[in-house]
């Protein structure tokens, strides 16, 4: 059982409960903490809007009041295209204390160039499970190694979910950068083999997230559990299980910056 599940979802992006709920079942299931990382802004359909950045902060603060329980508000930003820039502004930083980052199809992206180079072409190659062409995948292995070098996330999420990066590459850029590789339970984003290369040749650390969109399954566990029956991952490698709790990245660069 992990002790903070970093990514949970709510009704202000793609998630069915609120804040409050979200907070109560991470009580009742023995959890010390838990994000609310609803999407990013620059998603049309999914994404949190900035101007309730606020009361998502002021709501965090009751949660946490009422519950006992940690409440961060973190973001699952979306990275808009090869340069790595992600729709979490600087000017935003203040109100988020965990800094999610994932690929995710149709957000609103920098430059449409970024369409047809990368989020077009992953797209397509994965519904039509055709194999990845080398430009595709070292566009997108780019994009993810820029977002880490040129923003202080805390988390990478579901890498290579739908898209398709060298995530042996990224792995090691994360390590470089102190960035956590989630384990993510929603859904399955890496191959065994992805999973033992990382772990053998690679120092990242990573966290397991629930990617709850619906508060029963915060703190969920079970792919985990799963993928542990085939692949060993030291424990010690991972940040919120067995009382550790990680060492966020972004609080580091706001108390050094800000
Ligand atoms: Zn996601
Ligand atoms: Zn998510």
């Amino acid at each position: 059982m992990i002790d903070y599940d970093f990514h949970t979802h709510t009704t202000f992006s793609h998630g069915s409960g609120s804040i409050l709920d979200n907070a109560l079942a991470a009580k009742q299931k023995g959890l010390k903490g838990i994000a609310i990382a609803d999407h990013g802004f620059s998603h049309p359909a999914f994404g949190m809007r900035r101007k309730y950045l606020k009361q998502m902060k002021m709501e965090c603060e009751q949660a946490q009041k009422q519950t006992g329980v940690e409440v961060f508000l973190g973001i699952e930003s979306n990275l808009l295209g090869l340069s790595g820039k992600t729709d979490l502004k600087v000017e935003d930083y203040s109100y988020i204390d965990v800094f999610l980052a994932g690929i995710h199809r149709f957000v609103i992206l920098d430059r449409a160039s970024d369409y047809f180079k990368f989020f077009g072409s992953n797209f397509f190659t994965s519904v039509l499970k055709l194999s990845p062409s080398d430009k595709l995948v070292k566009n997108t292995t780019a994009a993810y190694i820029n977002a880490i070098k040129n923003n202080p996330i805390d988390i990478l999420t579901h890498l290579n979910f739908c898209c398709y990066a060298n995530s042996l590459e990224v792995a090691k850029c994360l390590e470089d950068y102190g960035t956590y590789l989630e384990i993510n339970t929603k859904k399955v984003h890496l191959t065994d083999e992805e999973w033992q290369n990382i772990v053998d040749k690679t120092n990242v650390n990573f966290v397991i997230d629930s990617d709850a969109h619906s508060p029963d399954r915060v703190g969920d566990c079970s792919l985990y559990s799963d993928l542990l029956s085939r692949i060993s991952i030291p424990n010690k490698r991972i940040h919120n299980l067995c009382g550790n709790k990680p060492n966020l990245r972004f609080s580091a660069f706001k108390e050094k910056n800000l």
